[in-house]
């Protein structure tokens, strides 16, 4: 079944990924203790170190309920997914809304599988740049379009062109305006979604990824991929506005704490900058999920806030995608995770 968002005027939409239990889980004998609810939105969390018996007696429960606007779990294939989730949006950036498209979790919860996906299984930003197109041919004759991306990472609080990997560390710079633009950055024509996959592989590979503890792939860094829309209508006149849209997807980078990987040196440094920057997007979405015109939101605490100013608040749309491993073995990520993202719930 393929749900339909509130989307109306709802800005911060929160959705919940459970992925399917991993070969290496089962063989560690991890037993599965995220559960979606059947036809309903919740994700229940079992504590498997909370034995039942004392659990009744001390008169708590070893559950935790959580309800998010989509929850999918194991059962849910890529296109699901995206149909719940990033689709929604692309309406709206069509009509030149700004909006934001986030993964989060720990690292091996399943972010890049569904932002990137593998070939065969392609995530939600090649699925997103697909049905782009085809809304676009649609206009054919009618608008004129332009189509344009980057990629980058921040890593550390530096910044990488994923396109152009060995240039030098990119710098913001803020305009008269507050605009901030990020200075050298490579901006790209995308025509096909093909090629644009294509590239997001390569600059996926070109990712700062070493080895931790908790996983030898693990991921340090934010992925941010910024698609431009540019639109005109072609029968008006050239005085006519010119439309202008900007579409992020961004694959954070993993959110467990540096603790928890029992790194030190150069690993803490980089726990504290991942935590800095979530913590930013984390306190920036909850002032956005506020009711109400007094909304106080600090995006200078990160860069990747600085980033992505205009595209928070405003009339943008913010979506995002809470990942976490059923396993239980994984428990404290998760319920880390699924408190995170109950923060960032439109209240
Ligand atoms: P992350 O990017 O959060 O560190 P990955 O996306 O790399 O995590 O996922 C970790 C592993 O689990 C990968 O081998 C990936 O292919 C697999 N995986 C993640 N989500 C799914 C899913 N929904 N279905 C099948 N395999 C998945
Ligand atoms: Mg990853």
């Amino acid at each position: 079944p393929i749900l339909l968002l509130p989307t109306g005027e709802q800005q911060v939409v929160v959705a919940c990924r459970i992925r399917p239990m991993t070969e290496e889980e089962e063989m560690e004998g991890a037993t599965n203790i995220a559960h979606k609810v059947a036809d309903d939105n919740m994700v229940v969390l079992l504590d498997p170190e909370e034995d039942h018996d004392n659990a009744l007696r001390a008169n708590r429960s070893r559950e935790r309920k959580y309800v998010f606007d989509v929850v999918s779990d194991a059962r849910a294939d890529q296109h699901e997914v995206y149909s719940s989730s990033s689709k929604l949006l692309l309406s709206s950036v069509l009509e030149g809304y700004n909006a934001t498209v986030f993964a989060y979790g720990a690292t091996g919860a399943g972010k890049t599988y569904t932002m990137l996906g593998t070939e065969n299984n392609p995530g939600v930003m090649y699925r997103t740049l697909h049905d782009l197109f085809v809304e676009i041919k649609k206009f054919e004759g009618k608008r004129e379009y332009q189509v344009t991306m980057s990629y980058l990472e921040i890593y550390n609080e530096l910044i990488r062109d994923l396109l152009a990997p060995a240039s030098s560390f990119l710098e913001l710079r803020e305009d008269a305006k507050g605009t901030i633009q990020v200075a050298g950055l490579s901006e790209i024509i995308a025509k096909t979604p093909e090629e644009v996959m294509d590239m997001l592989h390569k600059g996926n590979r070109a990712r700062t990824q070493e080895p931790t503890k908790a996983n030898k792939t693990s991921s340090r860094s934010h992925a941010v991929l910024q698609v431009n829309i540019k639109q005109r209508d072609i029968n008006r006149s050239h005085t006519d506005q010119v439309r202008f849209a900007k579409l992020y997807m961004i694959d954070l980078a993993g959110s467990e704490r540096a603790a928890q990987t029992q790194n030190t040196g150069k690993r803490m440094i980089e726990g504290a900058h991942i935590n800095r920057s979530l913590l930013a997007l984390g306190n920036c979405i909850n002032a956005l999920s506020e009711k109400g015109n007094t909304k106080y939101v600090n995006y200078r605490d990160s860069k990747l806030t600085r980033i992505l100013k205009d595209s928070l608040g405003g009339n943008s749309r913010t979506l995002m995608i809470a990942h976490i491993s059923p396993a239980s073995i994984h428990f404290e990520e998760s319920r880390n995770t699924l408190n995170y993202a109950d923060r960032a719930k439109y209240i």
